[in-house]
C-alpha cells in the first residue's frame, strides 16, 4: 500500500557531547521516508525546499525509492533550518534556532498520482499545513497519523487542536503529550488525549521505550539498550516512519498489528541514533532490520508458568 508522507525537509545543525555538525539535511519528513522506505511499497513526499538544498541530497532521497513529485523547490527562497543542543543525559535538548524560511508560507500541493494513498503521515509542521493536507485527500484514506511538537503547542493551539481531532493516531513525546493534556500522569494523559479525537496514542519516551494506547489497552515496548546514543535528533520520525512503513507494508490497522508496527518503529529510532543525522539510515541492510526486530522480540519475550 503506498504512504504518503508530509514534514519538514530541512538543513540541521545539531551538538551532542559526542560533536557538532555544520548545517547537514535533516527534517521531519526526510527521516520518516528513509525510515520507511525500507519497509512500505511506495512513499511518497509532499514537501518544500529552497533553491539551497542540494540536489544530490534530493537525489539520495529517489535513490531509497521515494517519490518526490510532491517536493516543492523555491529556487529564490531558503530551506527551512534548524538547531539543536542535547543536553549530557541526551534526553533532552534546547532549540536553539528554528528559521521556517520556506516553510512560513507551504502551500502543499498533492499530485494527482499521490490521491489514491491510503496511508498517511502528518510529519511535524503547522497544524494548518497537515490539516489541508487531510482535506486535499479526494479519497479519505485507511488511516491518519500525526506527530507535532511543543513548538506548535505555544504558538497554534487552536489550530492544533483540530487536526489533532481529524486523525486516527497520534505520536508524541511524553513532554509533550503532558503539555498537551495538562496531566502529568501519563495514563490520564492519554485517555484526556484520545478524546481530542484519535482512536489511538503513541507516547515515546526516548530511552524509556514507548506506550500504544486504544480506548480499552495498552502495550508497552522498550528501547534497546545501546552502549552509544551518538545523536538522537529523528529518532522520533524514524519512529514514526517505521511505524506507519509497517502499517502500510501489511495493510492491517488491528490493534494487534500496531504492537508489531511499534516495534519496527523501534528498531528503525535505535538505528538512527548510532550516527549523526541520517548517517546511518541511509545504507541500512534488509538483514541488519531483521536481526534488530530480532532483538526486540528477544528483549520482551519471558516465560512464565503460573
Ligand atoms: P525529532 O528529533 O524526531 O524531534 O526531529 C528532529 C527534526 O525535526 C529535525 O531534523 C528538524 O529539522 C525537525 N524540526 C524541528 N523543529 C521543527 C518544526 N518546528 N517544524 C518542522 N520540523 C521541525
Amino acid at each position: 500500500m503506498s504512504l504518503l508522507v508530509i514534514g519538514s525537509v530541512a538543513f540541521d545543525a545539531i551538538e551532542t557531547p559526542f560533536g557538532k555538525t555544520d548545517k547537514i539535511i535533516g527534517g521531519a519528513a526526510t527521516y520518516i521516508t528513509l525510515s520507511s522506505s525500507y519497509l512500505a511499497d511506495q512513499v511518497q513526499l509532499v514537501a518544500v525546499v529552497g533553491g539551497d538544498f542540494p540536489k544530490e541530497d534530493i537525489a539520495l532521497l529517489q535513490s531509497h525509492g521515494i517519490d518526490t513529485q510532491g517536493l516543492q523547490i523555491k529556487e529564490n527562497e531558503k530551506s527551512f533550518f534548524w538547531s539543536g543542543k542535547y543536553h549530557n543525559d541526551m534526553n533532552s535538548r534546547d532549540t536553539l534556532v528554528t528559521e521556517l524560511n520556506v516553510l512560513e508560507h507551504f502551500d502543499p500541493i498533492i499530485p494527482a498520482s499521490y490521491q489514491n494513498s491510503s496511508y498517511v503521515m502528518l510529519g511535524n509542521l503547522s497544524p494548518d499545513v497537515q490539516r489541508t493536507v487531510i482535506e486535499r485527500m479526494e479519497i479519505k484514506p485507511k488511516l491518519i497519523a500525526m506527530d507535532t511538537m511543543n513548538f506548535w503547542m505555544d504558538i497554534a493551539k487552536d489550530a492544533l487542536d483540530k487536526t489533532i481531532a481529524m486523525v486516527d493516531v497520534l505520536i508524541i513525546n511524553d513532554e509533550e503529550a503532558r503539555q498537551l493534556s495538562g496531566e502529568y500522569a501519563l495514563v490520564k494523559a492519554a485517555q484526556k488525549i484520545m478524546a481530542m479525537g484519535p482512536q489511538f496514542l503513541i507516547i515515546k519516551k526516548g530511552e524509556h521505550g514507548a506506550l500504544l494506547f486504544d480506548a480499552d489497552s495498552v502495550y508497552f515496548c522498550p528501547a534497546l539498550p545501546l552502549e552509544e546514543v551518538f545523536d538522537p535528533t529523528g529518532a522520533g520520525d524514524t519512529f514514526a516512519g517505521g511505524f506507519i512503513g509497517y502499517l502500510a507494508s501489511t495493510d492491517d490497522i488491528s490493534f494487534d498489528n500496531m504492537k508489531r508496527a511499534v516495534i519496527y518503529g523501534s528498531a528503525m529510532a535505535s538505528f538512527c541514533v548510532e550516527k549523526f543525522g541520517t548517517e546511518r539510515l541511509v545504507n541500512l541492510s534488509d538483514s541488519e532490520i531483521h536481526a534488530r526486530v530480532q532483538q526486540f522480540i528477544d528483549l520482551s519475550q519471558v516465560q512464565i508458568k503460573l
